[in-house]
């Protein structure tokens, strides 16, 4: 079985200063804690905000992506850069995980189709269009309002991807530009990080429509772990404390040195833990609920961890991941269906992308 997770924000946690060669007990993902769940290749994302502006954005992207590549250099006795989806069992087979590159948000590129190419070259092998806001390529689930879905930019910006070899993610993106880019990309898209909106309404969960439009097209959605994507209940205890949640989240990240920040941050991460949550057997019902809806070739797991103020209950952090497959075991799934969830569905649309582009 080949376990892959298609969605963390861990670049964004270099840039608060994690040392991820450490077993950091308050880390959701660290090298030592991928190894520990037998985590095989592990998409870290470029995240950047949407309150930034495109010339910040990229900014942000490359000093992020530079500090992410040196510290790959830096363990290459425990993890590797990988670009292609032929290396990852070779990597495998060498004791390594395999690190791949994802960018969330499509703000870094501007609205230049060179800025996307010099992004494929340094290794980003999806791209989110947006996050919680809409931008220059597409309407976003958080607002939905500027383009009525992808823009033509946008358009310009799929097919060329196709053409790359980069895959299209659509997490975060309104449900009008899910339907346009199935429309516009000749290549099976994904999401890499989202829920079922028939078990959880949240507007960035995925309707049963959208998983059978996504089923008919080759894709695959990852189901995400964060509580409030799982449980409206849970979503609305959270929603109570999330504007101090983020405040302390926030102290952290302009000042990740500051000892008092760090702290403040640690005692609100312990907060969480301590708080009665979905667990992992509620992202089991949300895989049940998918497979159900677009088959067992059409789902897998994007964790979302360190983009995740709070995780499952047994899911605290990516050393557990198993705990996942251990359900569906219980659960009746056949071994070769586990492994299609774990990694196997997303490897084949990674492959197809690659042999329907140029480059295939
Ligand atoms: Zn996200």
């Amino acid at each position: 079985m080949f376990v892959l997770d298609s969605h963390c924000d861990t670049p964004s946690q270099i840039m608060r200063l994690r040392d991820l060669g450490k077993d950091n007990p308050l880390a959701q993902v660290d090298f030592p804690k991928l190894h520990a769940g037998g985590v095989d290749a592990s998409f870290f994302a470029l995240y950047t905000p949407a309150s930034l502006s495109m010339e910040d954005a990229t900014h942000h992207a490359t000093d992020m992506l530079n500090r992410l590549q040196e510290c790959l250099r830096a363990h290459s006795d425990s993890v590797i850069l990988a670009t292609d989806p032929d290396e990852l069992e070779i990597n495998k087979k060498q004791g390594l995980v395999s690190i791949l590159i994802g960018m969330e948000n499509g703000s870094p590129i501007q609205q230049s189709i060179p800025l996307l190419q010099y992004f494929f070259r340094q290794g980003v092998r999806y791209l989110t269009l947006t996050h919680n806001g809409d931008n220059a390529l597409a309407d976003s689930a958080a607002e939905g309002t500027r383009w009525g879905g992808l823009s033509p930019f946008g358009r310009e910006v799929v097919r060329e991807m196709n053409r790359l070899g980069m895959i299209v993610d659509l997490a975060h993106a309104s449900d009008k530009t899910f339907y346009d880019c199935l429309e516009v990309s000749e290549t099976p898209v994904v999401s890499t990080h989202s829920c079922c909106r028939a078990l959880a309404g949240h507007r960035r969960n995925m309707s049963d429509e959208m998983l059978r439009a996504l089923r008919d097209q080759g894709g695959v959605i990852q189901i995400n772990f964060y509580p409030v994507f799982l449980s409206d209940s849970f979503a609305k205890t959270y929603s109570r404390i999330e504007d101090e949640v983020d405040a302390a989240e926030n102290r952290f990240i302009a000042a990740p040195s500051d000892m008092e920040a760090v702290q403040g941050w640690h005692r609100m991460q312990e907060k969480l833990l301590a708080m009665d949550r979905p667990s992992y057997r509620d992202v089991v019902d949300h895989i049940d609920h998918a497979v159900s809806v677009a088959g067992i070739d059409h789902v897998g797991i994007g964790s979302d961890f360190d983009g995740i103020t709070v995780a499952p209950k047994g899911l605290e952090d990516v050393s557990k991941i198993g705990v996942i497959f251990e359900e569906m075991r219980r659960r009746g799934y056949a071994e070769d269906e586990i492994a299609k969830v774990a990694g196997g569905n997303f490897l084949r649309v990674f492959s197809e992308v690659k042999r329907l582009s140029r480059a295939g």
